[in-house]
């Protein structure tokens, strides 16, 4: 088992290792920029040391601080989080190198899903469904992708390899713009990512986003944690989450369920991972993999009772898996409103000091935040403050614990977009479930 790990992020989910460490009796190390010392995880970790300037690109972006203060911690291995490096191969590699554990996939596993066009050809390989394309990056020659588009049939959507936060993507509606398009996505992918590896698929006009988690060993074995649905997205960013996805039939789940641990198996894939799908007309369609913890894992934690971040500090530590699959079951349903210090209307950060934090409780309910009375919230990060995440028997049943729990929220000080999340959870349509991805954007 491990001994001593150090923490190499910041805000909800730097506490939310740290308390999985503190379950293991794994000794934690946090690392923090100078914005950051009044971090709840910083004063509760056994060890702190400050990386670098509030900037994250010299502090948690700045692999050789973080290696160094591995080193004079001697810790034994790095949690990377979500965001900032943890989809980064190549500080992988160097933790690796440099005779530290990466709790994650090995670097060759980041590095092929990191780029899109090798992950969908890996996941044809295993058998897995994606969506109608060319299943590879797109050439000079101008005659074959007028010709693929077609067949395919427009809309089509071009997609930089190595795109990201929902940048690097343009949908064609018309043959007329397609060679343009291709031309101003491949410029763009070249400067936003130095990669100007373009691809083309099918573009899905009334999809859901519906994703599934896994956990591997490393060894060839893997666990299946179920499905989620992310469909409640702006901007291509998650608002609500929910666990199980609604209304998926059960040999459609099966099928695909299947196929992702096939997957997982092929690739001695290491760690928790979610590949995420686009779900229309009973079919799921692939569009990238994730190889590492995501924000809104608390609700497939809350149906499954499986403790994900737990149980990639004990694989990364040389354990088995803790269960197997016919252990995993799905009890009731889970919802996840992700709360930003941000202006409800113009959706624009409010960082601060929070003046009082009260946080909702009874059956059902948890919270993951970093927040509390005196806080500071600085400008320079992502503005996720609060996980409000409810269970309960049935979806109905949950919304309404998410509705109460919302109620009791207090967060004073900062704008947040709290009173959102009470509109959209009494939404009736929202209610019913099953919308798909344009629904909050056409509703906003
Ligand atoms: P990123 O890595 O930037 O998040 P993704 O490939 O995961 O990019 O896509 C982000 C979002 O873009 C999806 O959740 C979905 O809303 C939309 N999207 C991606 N591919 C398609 C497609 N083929 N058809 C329709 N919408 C798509």
């Amino acid at each position: 088992m491990l001994k001593k790990v150090l923490i190499a992020n910041r805000g909800e989910i730097a506490l939310r290792v740290l308390r999985a460490c503190k379950e293991l009796g794994i000794r934690t190390v946090a690392v923090h920029s100078t914005a950051d010392t009044e971090l709840m995880h910083v004063r509760l970790s056994d060890e702190c040391v400050c990386i670098g300037p509030p900037s994250p690109g010299q502090s948690y972006l700045n692999i050789p601080a973080i290696i160094s203060a591995m080193e004079v911690s001697e810790a034994d291995a790095v949690h990377p989080g979500y965001g900032f490096l943890s989809e980064n191969a190549d500080f992988a590699e160097q933790v690796e190198d440099s005779g530290f554990s990466f709790i994650g996939p090995r670097a060759e596993t980041i590095r092929m899903m990191g780029d899109k066009v090798s992950a969908i050809q890996t996941m044809i390989e295993a058998g897995i469904p994606t969506v109608p394309g060319s299943n590879g990056p797109l050439d000079d020659d101008q005659r074959r992708s007028l010709r693929l588009a077609r067949e395919i049939g427009y809309p089509v959507l071009i997609k930089a390899a190595a795109g990201g936060g929902g940048r690097g993507m343009r949908v064609v509606n018309h043959e007329n713009n397609l060679l343009q398009s291709i031309y101003l996505t491949r410029t763009e992918a070249k400067s936003f990512f130095g990669n100007d590896a373009v691809y083309l698929e099918k573009y899905l006009e009334n999809p859901r986003h519906v994703e599934i988690q896994v956990i591997g060993d490393g060894e060839g074995n893997a666990l299946y944690l179920g499905d989620r649905d992310c469909s409640l997205q702006r901007r291509h960013q998650k608002v609500i989450e929910e666990a199980p996805a609604p209304n998926i039939p059960a040999e459609v789940r099966g099928e695909v369920a299947e196929a992702c641990l096939n997957a997982c198996r092929r690739l001695r894939y290491r760690g928790a991972g979610t590949l995420e799908f686009l779900y229309q007309d009973e079919r799921f369609y692939f569009i990238e993999m994730n190889t590492r913890v995501q924000v809104e894992h608390p609700v497939t934690e809350m149906v499954t009772g499986f403790d994900i971040v737990k149980e990639q500090l004990r694989i990364a530590g040389g354990e088995p898996l803790s269960a197997s699959q016919d252990e995993i079951t799905i009890n009731g349903h889970s919802v996840e409103c992700r709360i930003n210090a941000e202006d409800p209307e113009k959706f624009l950060p409010s960082p601060g000091k929070v003046t009082l934090f009260h946080c909702p409780g009874g059956p059902g309910v948890r919270v993951d935040s970093h927040l509390y009375s005196g806080y500071t919230v600085p400008p320079h990060y992502d503005s996720l403050v609060a996980k409000v995440v409810t269970h309960a028997p049935n979806r109905e049943q949950a919304l309404t614990r998410m509705q109460i729990a919302l109620e009791e929220l207090l967060i004073e000080g900062i704008k947040s977009n709290a009173s959102m999340m009470r509109n959209l959870v009494t939404d009736p349509r929202i209610r019913r479930g099953g919308y798909n991805i344009h629904y909050l954007e056409n509703m906003l």
